[in-house]
């Protein structure tokens, strides 16, 4: 079967060197991809909002079935076109992706069918968003409703603060995505991701992770992305992952069935491990990045077929395995990240930190210049390790980035932090 991955992150690349690994698979194509990805499938420069253009190269290489990466296409309703073309995809229709598309659609569908999540109020005018914020008091969260990448949430821990976040979102700053605003409660506790397959009916749990938002050692400074991740998240106990299943993932599949839009894809929750148990932050609707790469070195089994599943509606039918080990990965940022940053330095040292036993190096930010690797995004690269323990896997992890010759670059050096306490005791 030949495949298409849409994307050109970390996380598709990760993708791809799972799904060049497959028995089931003919050619692998990635559009856009990126230096990385080249090695390991074949780079093509499609936009992935470009429908139009998908289609038809789906037609010419005759595609059997579409990976797609980023949150955009899926909102944007790349699934629902692929399927009214007969091309089979992995990821939801445009009216189940708006579990990440819209916060409010999400916090309502969680009031209606008893999901735990922060008390909450939606709001289209300022004067009614301030007047909750007054009665409510800080610390309080305001959201802009839809997709800002990441930077349309305000922790606020003044009444104050909440008030110039809501001007703000309805500044217009947002665009569509600032046309409502959500405010809710402050969740206080750990937060740790949770991730499983659906195939509109069936739920078939994954893997845990937890990621690192600021930018700094010490989760000090603006947020990202995401400078580094590991799995398993070890504050995510069996015990929990169950309430998980059983009071937010499972019911969120039930009601999307039930109202007609069935979930078909990967529910990504972002979670609070409160006093009270796990909370919803938020959902997001494709694989997370950098927490793929993670997952992606922890997964034993075919991946292509467990994602064929999710939209033939059959993954009763599968089983997966993963290894019993941890796995971290180092975000490598360009200098200035997240702010500004020089772009199209060179990187030395790819193949021998990428040489060490247990070492993965993902590219989520470059482009190949004849042979030279040169770093095009703010986040660069994602140097990926296994091991026995969170420690072991930091430890090898942090071996590979240091033969990393890049003076522009920067990254954490404290990825794993929390769990490597917990495993010190
Ligand atoms: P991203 O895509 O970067 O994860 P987002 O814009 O989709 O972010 P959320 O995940 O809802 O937004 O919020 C971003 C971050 O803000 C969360 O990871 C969490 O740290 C914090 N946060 C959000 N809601 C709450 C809450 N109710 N209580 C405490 N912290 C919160």
């Amino acid at each position: 079967m030949n495949v298409l991955v849409i994307g050109s992150g970390g996380r598709e690349h990760a993708l791809c060197w799972k799904l060049a690994s497959s028995p089931l698979l003919t050619r692998l194509y990635c559009a856009p991809g990126n230096g990385g990805i080249a090695k390991v499938a074949e780079c093509v420069s499609l936009k992935p909002l470009d429908f139009d253009a998908i289609v038809a190269f789906c037609r010419e290489k005759d595609i059997g079935f579409v990976v797609i990466g980023p949150e955009d296409p899926l909102v944007n309703g790349l699934v629902d076109r692929l399927d009214h073309e007969g091309i089979k995809s992995f990821g939801p229709s445009a009216a189940a992706a708006r579990l990440e598309g819209s916060k409010g659609f999400t916090k309502d569908l969680c009031a209606e069918f008893n999901i735990p999540t922060a008390a909450y109020g939606r709001f289209s005018n300022a004067v009614d968003a301030k007047a909750f914020v007054k009665a409510n008091g800080a610390p309080i969260v305001v959201k802009a409703d839809g997709l800002a990448a990441g930077k349309g949430v305000t922790v606020a821990e003044t009444v104050e603060q909440a008030d110039s976040a809501i001007d703000e979102i309805f500044s217009g700053r947002f665009g569509a995505a600032g046309a409502e605003v959500v405010v809710e409660e402050f969740l206080d506790g750990e937060e740790a991701s949770f991730f499983a397959l659906c195939d509109g009916k069936t739920v078939l749990p994954l893997a845990t992770a937890q990621d690192h938002k600021r930018v700094f050692d010490g989760d000090r400074g603006p947020n990202t992305g995401g400078m580094g991740a590991y799995s398993p998240a070890p504050v995510l106990t069996p015990e929990l992952i169950d309430r998980v299943m059983r009071e937010i993932v499972e019911p969120t599949a039930a009601a999307m069935q039930k109202r007609g839009t069935p979930f078909k894809g990967v529910f990504f929750a972002g979670l609070m491990i409160t006093k009270k148990g796990p909370q919803l932050i938020e959902y997001n609707t494709r694989f997370g990045d950098p927490e793929t790469q993670v997952l992606m070195t922890r997964l034993q089994s075919d991946l292509l077929p467990a994602l064929i599943a999710t939209h033939d509606g059959t993954l009763d039918k599968i089983a997966l395995g993963w290894k019993d080990e941890v796995a971290l990965t180092v975000v490598m940022a360009a200098k200035g990240y997240p702010g500004d940053y020089v772009k199209d330095t060179g990187i030395k040292g790819l193949d021998q930190a990428g040489a060490i036993e247990n070492v993965q190096v993902f590219h989520a930010g470059t482009r190949a210049d004849g042979g030279r690797i040169l770093a095009t995004g703010g986040r660069v690269l994602n140097v990926t390790a296994t091991g026995k323990s969170v420690s072991e896997a930091q430890a090898t992890a942090y071996r590979a980035v240091d033969l990393i010759d890049w003076p522009q670059g920067f990254c954490r050096r404290d990825i794993g932090w929390r769990a490597i306490e917990r495993e010190r005791g």
